[in-house]
C-alpha cells in the first residue's frame, strides 16, 4: 500500500517546496512532487501546509523524562527513545557520561537490548562522551572517572553494542594514534572536553579527526595569540562542529557567528539533553555522582553552577537556528539531520526528503515548529 502525504511544505537540503506531496512505498520515499493523485487504496495524510522535514538525527544526548543512558536499563533507553521521537528525532546516539567501565558496559547492554525491538527512535550506535577527557575541562563530567585513551575499552564496549563516536581530549599522550584507531573501526573520534592548543590538536587532525564535541563549550577559547580549539573551528573548514542550540550554551551572537561564518555542511545541531529534558522546572537529580538542578530551563551543577547539559528538544532547536540566524530553512535543515547522516555513513538513506530515502519524517507546524506527526519507516508513529 502506498502512503501519500498531501499539502506538505517540504523542506530538505536545498529544497523548499510548498503545496507538495510525498509518496511512500515500503518505508521509502518514492516521489516528491508538486501534485499527487492518491489512488483509492492509498493511505492519505493531510499535512495542511505544515513543514515536512527529514527526521532529526541527534548524535549527542544523555537522557530525557527522568532517565539517563547511564542508568543502564532497557527501560531508560526506551523512554529516552520515546521522548526523542516526540521531538521529531528519528535516529540518535545514546550518549554516555564519564563513568566507570562497569557502568559503560551495563549501558551498552541496555542499548543492545533496546535495538532488538527498536520500539521508538532508532539507535545508530553509542556515543561515548569520555571517559578519556581532560580532567581540567570536565564541565559537568565527574573527574573521578577520567582515564587515559584506551582503545581496548572502546572495543570491548563496541562488541556489546556498536560505538559510533568517542569524545575525548586529543592532547593526551597517544591522542593522535587513538583517532586513527577509532577511524579504522568506523568510529568517529571527536575532540571534546579538551584543553588543547591548536598545535596540540593538529596531530589528531592529521590522522583524520574531523568532529568537535559541543563547539565552544569545554574547549580552549579563542585568544589572539593562541586561537585554541574555538579558533580551530573557525580556521579549519572541514571540522564537523556540534552546536547546542538552546540559546544558553552559546549566546545568539556566537550562534550567528557559527552559522554565517562556518560552512553549514560542517555544522551539526545537538541537544546534549539530560534526564531533566521533558521534565518540569525544579527537578533535581544526580549525574555521574554530581548534583544537578533544573531552574528557569537551565540545568546547572548545584555546586559551582557549571552548565550540566540542556533540556532542548530538536524541533525547538531548529526554530532557534532559524530565529537567530535568519537563514533559510532549506540551508539550515542539513544541520539537523543530513550532515550527521553523512558522517555516520548513512547519508545515502537518511537526512533528506527525496526519492530513495528512508521515510523517517517529522511534520512541524510552520509557525511554532511543534511536532504534528512523525513517520518512521513510512509509518505514522505520532
Ligand atoms: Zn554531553
Amino acid at each position: 500500500m502506498k502512503t501519500v502525504i498531501v499539502n506538505a511544505h517540504v523542506i530538505s537540503p536545498g529544497v523548499d517546496m510548498p503545496c507538495a506531496a510525498v509518496e511512500i512505498v515500503d518505508g521509502k520515499i518514492t516521489k516528491v512532487a508538486k501534485a499527487a493523485k492518491p489512488g483509492k487504496n492509498d493511505w492519505v495524510f493531510d499535512a495542511k501546509g505544515a513543514y515536512v522535514v527529514p527526521g532529526f538525527i541527534d548524535v549527542h544526548l544523555h537522557g530525557a523524562c527522568g532517565y539517563d543512558v547511564c542508568d543502564a536499563t532497557t527501560e531508560a533507553i526506551e523512554k529516552i527513545a520515546e521522548a526523542k521521537l516526540a521531538e521529531g528525532c528519528t535516529t540518535f546516539l545514546p550518549t554516555t557520561l564519564t563513568v566507570g567501565n562497569d557502568n559503560l558496559v551495563a549501558a551498552a547492554k541496555a542499548v543492545a537490548e533496546y535495538r532488538k525491538t527498536t520500539k521508538f527512535s532508532k539507535v545508530a550506535g553509542i556515543h561515548l562522551e569520555g571517559p578519556f577527557i581532560n580532567s581540567k575541562c570536565c564541565g559537568a563530567q565527574n573527574p573521578k572517572f577520567v582515564r587515559k585513551p584506551d582503545m581496548k575499552e572502546v572495543l570491548a564496549i563496541d562488541k556489546i553494542s556498536p560505538v559510533k563516536m568517542v569524545s575525548y581530549a586529543p592532547e593526551q599522550p597517544g591522542g593522535a594514534a587513538f583517532a586513527a584507531a577509532c577511524l579504522k573501526r568506523g568510529i568517529v573520534p571527536s575532540c571534546g572536553h579538551t584543553g588543547a592548543k591548536l598545535a596540540e590538536f593538529m596531530p589528531a587532525y592529521k590522522k583524520g579527526l574531523r568532529h568537535m564535541t559541543h563547539f565552544c563549550n569545554q574547549m580552549t577559547p579563542l585568544h589572539h595569540r593562541e586561537i585554541g580549539m574555538v579558533g580551530a573551528g573557525f580556521l579549519i573548514e572541514d571540522l564537523n562542529t556540534e552546536i547546542i542550540c538552546d540559546r544558553i550554551h552559546l549566546c545568539d551572537d556566537m550562534l550567528r557567528l557559527v552559522l554565517t561564518r562556518r560552512n553549514l555542511a560542517h555544522v551539526q545541531m545537538i541537544t546534549d539533553s539530560l534526564r531533566c529534558s521533558h521534565c518540569k522546572d525544579g527537578y533535581a537529580f544526580e549525574m555521574g555522582g554530581l548534583k544537578v538542578q533544573l531552574k528557569g530551563g537551565e540545568a546547572r551543577l548545584v555546586e559551582g553552577g557549571n552548565l550540566a547539559g540542556s533540556t532542548l528538544w530538536m524541533n525547538q532547536g531548529l526554530k532557534n537556528l532559524r530565529d537567530v540566524s535568519g537563514l533559510e530553512l532549506k540551508d539550515l535543515i542539513r544541520v539537523t539531520s543530513w550532515n550527521q547522516a553523512i558522517e555516520l555513513g548513512l547519508g545515502d538513506t537518511l537526512g533528506k526528503v527525496e526519492k530513495g530515502y528512508v521515510a523517517d519524517l517529522a511534520v512541524l507546524d510552520a509557525k511554532s515548529f511543534k511536532v504534528k506527526a512523525v513517520f518512521l519507516d513510512g509509518k505514522r508513529r505520532i
